[in-house]
């Protein structure tokens, strides 16, 4: 019998977008979300998961489609009336969001585990894939750019991502355990494909990588590694992803994102604009249409690299 697991690697915006059109073309006991922790922090007494949110909101079809994170039909009374007593307000917390934030830090309080609280949301906003974080264990990612160390959401959002990135860091990592789930879905000998989604490779997929154990988990699995560009025409489509591959000296496009993954991956999916500057790359490459613009395009995609992935499994 074929291979039935897809496990997706994914930060927020970008990632959200495919790990939804794989939702959509999968049946859901199929897919398994490894989601990024490295943006989580506390904040206003809060336990924030930022990438964990944004699947979550994308998968029950409550998201926020305009910034890509969030909810939909949102308010901001709350923010409104910190901003207004001279509380920090540069983190934006909707109303509805903040919902969330409030109960998983509640839930966490007492004793419940990040995955636990994540699964639990999820049934409960009748998602069918399995959002899982990389590791219930604490890993934080921080930025050194020119005024030194600074802490990620520092960087990413109240400082819109101005300072040079000179090199990044995920706190915690060496002692951070991966899911017991994510590891035991690559062990069962079941999985049809581990799917990088195109998120940023630095922020959003190396945190996950860099859990130990993690990269030699999905190569000992056996199944194809596939990853979906996050550069389109050699820009990211959101986001600094270009931006930081200058910053840390490397080529800002497809190719540069493959060779960062180096021998990890077996399949690249490329987008048309890009498909002149592949031909060094290592891994098979697939072009596709990788603008994921409507839901048709975020099933198209998955499609398209399900199809990668399958035609990889067919060659071993
Ligand atoms: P974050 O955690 O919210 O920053 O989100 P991700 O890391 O998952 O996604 C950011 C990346 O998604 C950026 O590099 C974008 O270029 C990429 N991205 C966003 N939308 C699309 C899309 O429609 N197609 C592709 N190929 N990449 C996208």
């Amino acid at each position: 019998m074929s291979k039935r697991l897809v496990v997706a690697l994914s930060g927020g915006v970008g990632g959200a977008k495919l790990a939804l059109g794989l939702s959509r073309v999968l049946p859901g006991n199929d897919l398994l979300v490894v989601a990024n922790t490295g943006d989580d922090f506390e904040h206003l007494g809060l336990s924030i998961s930022p990438d964990i949110d944004t699947l979550t909101y994308v998968l029950a079809d409550i998201d926020n489609p305009v910034p890509g994170w969030g909810r939909r039909d949102e308010t901001w009374s709350f923010m409104d009336s910190i901003g207004s007593l001279g509380g920090e307000d540069w983190f934006r917390l909707g109303d509805r969001d903040l919902a969330l934030h409030v109960e998983r830090t509640r839930r966490l309080r007492l004793g419940q585990t990040l995955s636990e609280v994540t699964a639990d949301i999820c049934r409960r906003l009748g998602i069918g894939a399995r959002v899982v974080p990389m590791s219930d264990d604490r890993v934080r990612t921080q930025v050194r750019s020119d005024a030194g160390w600074i802490d990620f959401q520092d960087y990413f959002v109240r400082q819109q991502c101005r300072p040079i990135v000179h090199e990044l860091a995920f706190d915690g990592v060496t002692l951070a355990r991966p899911h017991p789930d994510i590891i035991a879905a690559l062990r069962s000998g079941d999985v049809r494909a581990v799917i990088i989604c195109p998120s940023n490779p630095f922020i959003s997929v190396e945190p996950i990588l860099a859990i130990p154990g993690m990269r030699d988990a999905i190569k000992a699995s056996g199944a194809p590694v596939v990853a979906v560009s996050p550069i389109i025409g050699g820009r990211a489509v959101k986001g600094p992803t270009a931006k930081m591959m200058r910053e840390l000296g490397l080529e800002a496009s497809a190719a540069g994102v493959a060779a960062r993954y180096g021998d990890l991956l077996d399949g690249y999916v490329v987008d048309h604009a890009d498909a002149d500057g592949v031909g060094n790359v290592s891994a098979r490459v697939t072009i596709a249409r990788t603008l994921m613009t409507s839901l048709h395009d975020r099933e198209a995609l998955a499609r398209a690299t399900l199809e990668a992935a399958d035609a990889l499994a067919l060659q071993r």
